[in-house]
């Protein structure tokens, strides 16, 4: 696996055809990264990951600075995953002096509202990652569900001429979903933290019996504080999202509720759309 930092190298590197697949990060490798890593590994002839913390699309006050950083050991992850190019840029070669453009998408539900400006953040990195690596397929993960949504709306606004890949939240034995952010939870915060997976559980359930899931997951949020619980009609998908607060850290989650693609509530099943 080469580790390249530069826009030229990486376009140098991939001259020359093959089916490319690229997997957008932003770090601190756990076992939803690696699933989205052989998904593109299985479909691609050249798998590219990129490991940049993009600073646009945190707000003044969100945790920049003390995102989890460890590139050495990510490159140990990507590599055995079977990855062949990791494109870690610095902060200046993807916003040079001068920077100035911006793709700002219209969604102002859930993270839309809570985490103004965090969408052109993703949107614009996103589109730029597309131009500079060109793949055909790229990977995402149902845990940012409503990111899935608005990069679907980029390629298809903007004509991107890209096939995307959601694949099913991958979470621990007793049900959180894996996050970089886990990293800051302490232990007994962890153990708090539970009570947002159950929670969206509880809401899926009510919802397969005909009631409220916004209600029932409220209901069993066990103390913990939401940001939001909102139902999200994401175009191919409606799901039950959450976001809560543990401590200083912020987690979010969400369950499928209703799926009009190629994905069974609740299942693990991958959706794939272009
Ligand atoms: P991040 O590094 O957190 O920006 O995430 C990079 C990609 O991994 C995004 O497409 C995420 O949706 C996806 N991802 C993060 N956590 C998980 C998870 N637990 N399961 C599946 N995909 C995930």
């Amino acid at each position: 696996m080469k580790t390249l930092r530069t826009i030229r190298e990486v376009r140098q590197e991939l001259a020359g055809g093959g089916r490319i697949g690229l997997v957008p990060t932003m770090g601190a490798f756990h076992d939803g990264h690696l699933a989205l890593f052989r998904a593109a590994r299985d479909e691609c002839e050249t798998v590219v990951v990129s490991l940049f913390v993009n600073p646009t699309q945190f707000r003044a006050n969100e945790d920049l600075s003390r995102y989890p950083r460890n590139e050495t050991r990510d490159v140990q992850l990507a590599e055995t995953a079977g990855v062949d190019l990791l494109f870690a840029p610095s902060v200046e070669e993807m916003y040079p002096e001068g920077y100035a453009t911006w793709v700002d998408v219209e969604e102002t539900g859930a993270e839309g509202a809570a985490r103004p400006g965090h969408f052109r953040g993703v949107a614009t990195v996103c589109l730029k990652l597309f131009n500079i690596v060109r793949p055909q397929v790229a990977y995402f993960g149902q845990k940012d569900a409503q990111q899935a949504a608005v990069l679907r709306r980029v390629i298809r606004d903007l004509d991107v001429e890209l096939d995307l890949r959601f694949l099913p939240t991958v979470r621990d034995a007793d049900g959180l979903a894996l996050s970089s952010r886990n990293a800051y939870l302490s232990e007994q915060e962890r153990r708090q933290a539970l009570a947002l997976p159950r929670a969206l559980e509880a809401g899926r359930s009510a919802h397969v019996d005909g009631s409220d899931p916004v209600a029932a997951a409220r209901g069993a949020l066990n103390g913990l504080v939401p940001e939001y619980v909102e139902l999200l009609d994401l175009g191919n998908v409606t799901v039950l999202a959450a976001a809560a607060r543990i401590g200083t850290t912020r987690l979010i989650d969400n369950v499928i509720l209703e799926s009009r693609a190629r994905v069974q509530p609740g299942s693990g099943v991958q959706t794939k759309e272009s």
